[in-house]
C-alpha cells in the first residue's frame, strides 16, 4: 500500500490535567453562571482553564498554519505533557485550526472518543478553511492502493472537504453556486445571521480585506488606501446566496472570498462537545485556542457543586497571564482581543479583527471582548462582532440577546461587565478596575 500517513504533521500528546482540589465551593448555579454564592474565597488559586494559554500562537485565522511556528508550539506544548504527565492519562492535546487545542474529558477520556473528536474537528478545519494548500499537499502525490483501507476513506475525506468547503465557494465566486456540506452551509447560515444582526460590522466576506493585510502571515504590511478602497468594495454579506434546497452558496462578484476565521472555531467547539455529550460525557473541557467550552460541572458531589473556573487573559500581559476569574458551567468563554494576532509599525498595533467601514483594525478603546454564552458558535460571532461594533453598540446588541453575558477590557484598564456577571466575575490582578 502506497500512502502517506496524514496523521504525520499531527502530534497528540496524553497528559493528566493538574487540578487544584482546593476550589472555593459553590451553590445553587444556573445559566451556566453561578449566581448565589460569595466566590471570593479561592481567588488566589489560579483557574483550571485560561481563556488563553501561554503556548497558544497567535490564532483567529482558522485556515493559516504555519509549520515553523507550529513545530514550536508541538515543542512546548510537549514539554508541556511531559511535566503533567501522570499515571492516568486524561487530557489530549493536537495543533489543529491553526491553534492548540486541549480537550479533557476526564474519568470518560478513553483513546476513540478523543479521536473521534479530534478527527472533527479536523475536519471542521479543513471544510472551513480558505488556504486549502497545506492540506492539499497532503493528499498530493498519494496513491490509493487498496480502495478499501483506512487511509484510502481518510483520503476521499480530505478531498470531499476541500471540494464542498469554504474554499470551493471562494474558488467560484462570480461564476456559478457550490454544492457544499450541511455544515459549511450551516456556520454560513449563522454567519449571516451575525452579519444582519450587527449590521454588517462582523461580515463573513471580509475575505479580501484579510488577504490584503495578511496579519498574522509572513506577507503581513499596512496596505494603500487605494487598496483598501478596493478591497471594501467587495465585502459585503448580502451578496452571498444561499440556495438551502440546492444546498449551494455562491458569492455574486467575483474577487469576493468568504473568512469564516471569526466562527469556525466556536463550531468546531460545539462538535466536539456534540459528540462528548453523545457519548454521554458528564463533564469535560474543550479549549480551542483560547476558545473554551466547558461541559458540566467541574465537581458534583451530593451536598457540593464546583464549578469550572476560566481565566480571562489580560490583554496587556503575555499569554496564560489572567486578570480576572468566571464560574462557570454548561457554557462557552470565548474571547476576540487585540493580542490574538497583530504586527507593529511606527509605534502603532495592528491587530487582525478588520473594520468593514474604514477598512482598518478596529480602533476603538477596546483590547478585548469576552462573550460568555452556551453556543461556542455563537459566543465565537458575538465575541467578534461585539468588538468590531464598540461597547456602546455592542453592548446594546447584547442586551437584545437573553443568556449572554460579557466582558470588555478597554486600553485604559478599566472593565466593564453585562449585569449578569455582577457578584460573580472576579478581578484577581489589581490594575484593572471593574466601572459600573
Ligand atoms: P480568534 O479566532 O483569534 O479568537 P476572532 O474570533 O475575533 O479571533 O476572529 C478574528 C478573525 O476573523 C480574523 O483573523 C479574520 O479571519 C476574521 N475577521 C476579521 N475581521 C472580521 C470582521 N469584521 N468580521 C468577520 N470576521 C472578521
Ligand atoms: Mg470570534
Amino acid at each position: 500500500m502506497c500512502i502517506r500517513s496524514f496523521t504525520s504533521a499531527i502530534l497528540t500528546v496524553q497528559c493528566q490535567m493538574v487540578i487544584d482540589k482546593r476550589s472555593e465551593r459553590y451553590g445553587r448555579a444556573c445559566s451556566g453562571l453561578d449566581r448565589t454564592s460569595a466566590v471570593t474565597e479561592g481567588f488566589n488559586t489560579p483557574p483550571d482553564f485560561q481563556s488563553e494559554i501561554a503556548v497558544n500562537e497567535p490564532c483567529g485565522m482558522i485556515p493559516f498554519i504555519n509549520y515553523r511556528k507550529l513545530k514550536a508550539s508541538l515543542v512546548v506544548a510537549l514539554l508541556m505533557a511531559l511535566a503533567a504527565c501522570g499515571r492516568q492519562p486524561s487530557l489530549q492535546m493536537e495543533f489543529v485550526l491553526g491553534t492548540l487545542c486541549r480537550i479533557n474529558l476526564y474519568e470518560k477520556g478513553d483513546k476513540q472518543l478523543y479521536s473521534r473528536i479530534f478527527a472533527r474537528i479536523r475536519e471542521v478545519d479543513r471544510t472551513m478553511t480558505v488556504y486549502p494548500g497545506e492540506f492539499e499537499a497532503l493528499i498530493n502525490g498519494t496513491e490509493i492502493v487498496d480502495p478499501d483501507s483506512k487511509s484510502a476513506a481518510m483520503f476521499r475525506s480530505v478531498t470531499e472537504t476541500l471540494t464542498s468547503g469554504v474554499a470551493a465557494i471562494n474558488r467560484q465566486a462570480g461564476l456559478e453556486p457550490v454544492k457544499v456540506r450541511a455544515d459549511v452551509l450551516e456556520v454560513l447560515e449563522q454567519a449571516l445571521y451575525y452579519a444582519e444582526l450587527s449590521d454588517g460590522a462582523f461580515d463573513p466576506t471580509v475575505g479580501p480585506l484579510v488577504q490584503l493585510w495578511g496579519i498574522g502571515t509572513d506577507t503581513q504590511r499596512i496596505p494603500a488606501d487605494e487598496e483598501i478602497a478596493a478591497a471594501l468594495e467587495l465585502v459585503n454579506w448580502r451578496d452571498v446566496m444561499i440556495d438551502r434546497e440546492a444546498g449551494t452558496a455562491f458569492l455574486r462578484r467575483e474577487g469576493m472570498a468568504l473568512d469564516l476565521g471569526a466562527i469556525a472555531k466556536g463550531y468546531a467547539g460545539d462538535e466536539a462537545m456534540r459528540i462528548a455529550r453523545e457519548a454521554k460525557v458528564k463533564r469535560a473541557i474543550f479549549d480551542l485556542g483560547g476558545n473554551i467550552a466547558a461541559l458540566g460541572w467541574r465537581e458534583r458531589k451530593k451536598k457540593e457543586v464546583l464549578l469550572w473556573r476560566i481565566g480571562i487573559q489580560n490583554p496587556l500581559n503575555e499569554r496564560g497571564v489572567y486578570m480576572g476569574i468566571v464560574p462557570v458551567h454548561d457554557t462557552s468563554v470565548v474571547t476576540s482581543g487585540v493580542y490574538e494576532r497583530y504586527f507593529e509599525s511606527g509605534g502603532k498595533r495592528y491587530h487582525h479583527i478588520l473594520s468593514t467601514t474604514n477598512g482598518y483594525p478596529v480602533d476603538n478603546g477596546l483590547l478585548s471582548v469576552t462573550i460568555i454564552t452556551d453556543s461556542s458558535t455563537v459566543a465565537d460571532a458575538l465575541s467578534t462582532a461585539v468588538f468590531a461594533l464598540g461597547f456602546r453598540h455592542g453592548k446594546a446588541l447584547l442586551d437584545s440577546i437573553p443568556n449572554t453575558e460579557a466582558i470588555f477590557i478597554f486600553d485604559d484598564r478599566s472593565v466593564r461587565i453585562t449585569g449578569g456577571l455582577a457578584g460573580i466575575f472576579k478581578i484577581t490582578d489589581g490594575d484593572f478596575l471593574i466601572q459600573e
